[in-house]
């Protein structure tokens, strides 16, 4: 579905991603861990090409990104929800969802998937009136995942969501995560510092360090790599 094929990508001078190569199948769950400033998020932002790399291809349903907008990149349903959550503070629950929403145009679908999220978080039905900003953090995850929902996704790109939350805030998000990828049938890409957890949610994972992707394998098989145990999983 998605392949990364020698991405380099620069801050300046500071070249933040090596020569990336990453694929994902269609229905797959993939993870990205590393350690802070790896290149996870640069990762994600160059797939999104919000930060766009500086060399190198990267197809997503056979068909070259390389030189899309952002926007476009939107439209063909490659979505992120950034680190930090990010939705909009004053605008209430509903109007952050209709923001997701924007590119489309088939009224009956949104009402579909409006109602399917309210199912996925209840919360957000109850609080459907509020400003964004009033939610607590799991919460306000939860409206940024649903925004994300929202568009239709073929591809989710998820930045750390479980930054900052309670362990059974986080559970019950992680528990969201796989229940999106099977029932919605949606392909995710995650990216997360919480290795155990996402290593468990996930079907396959890379290893990133210094830019740089230094191990790919299933999930199991890397929960059980000994240089993942010592350096990611603290066994
Ligand atoms: P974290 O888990 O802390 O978010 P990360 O693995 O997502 O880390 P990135 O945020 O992608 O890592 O950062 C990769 C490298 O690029 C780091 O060395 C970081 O300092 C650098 N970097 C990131 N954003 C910028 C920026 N806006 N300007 C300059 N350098 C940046």
């Amino acid at each position: 579905m998605l392949k990364l094929k020698n991405i380099n990508t620069f801050y300046g001078k500071i070249q933040a991603l090596k020569d990336v190569c990453m694929e994902i199948s269609q229905g797959e769950i993939i993870t990205l861990i590393g350690a802070n400033g790896a290149g996870k998020t640069t990762t994600l932002m160059s797939i999104s090409r919000i930060i766009p790399p500086r060399s190198g291809d990267i197809t997503f349903m056979d068909k070259s990104i390389n030189e899309m907008s952002p926007d476009k990149i939107v439209s063909c349903g490659i979505i992120q929800v950034p680190e930090g959550r990010r939705i909009f503070p004053i605008l209430t629950v509903s109007e952050n969802l209709d923001m997701g929403a924007f590119l489309r145009k088939d009224k009956s679908g949104i009402k579909k998937d409006l109602e399917y999220i309210f199912d996925l978080f209840p919360i957000l039905a109850q609080r459907r009136h509020q400003p964004g900003g009033n939610l607590s953090g799991g919460e306000q995850q939860m409206l940024a995942i649903s925004r994300a929902l929202m568009a239709r996704p073929k591809l989710l790109l998820l930045d750390e969501p479980s930054l900052g939350l309670a362990p059974l805030v986080v559970k019950r998000i992680f528990e969201t995560i796989i229940k999106i990828n099977t029932e919605h049938k949606t392909t995710i890409f995650l990216v997360e510092q919480n290795a155990n957890l996402a290593l468990k949610t996930a079907h396959r994972g890379y290893v990133m360090e210094n830019g740089a992707i230094t191990l790919s394998d299933t999930a199991d098989n890397l929960l059980n790599n000994e240089a993942v145990k010592s350096a990611y999983l603290g066994i």
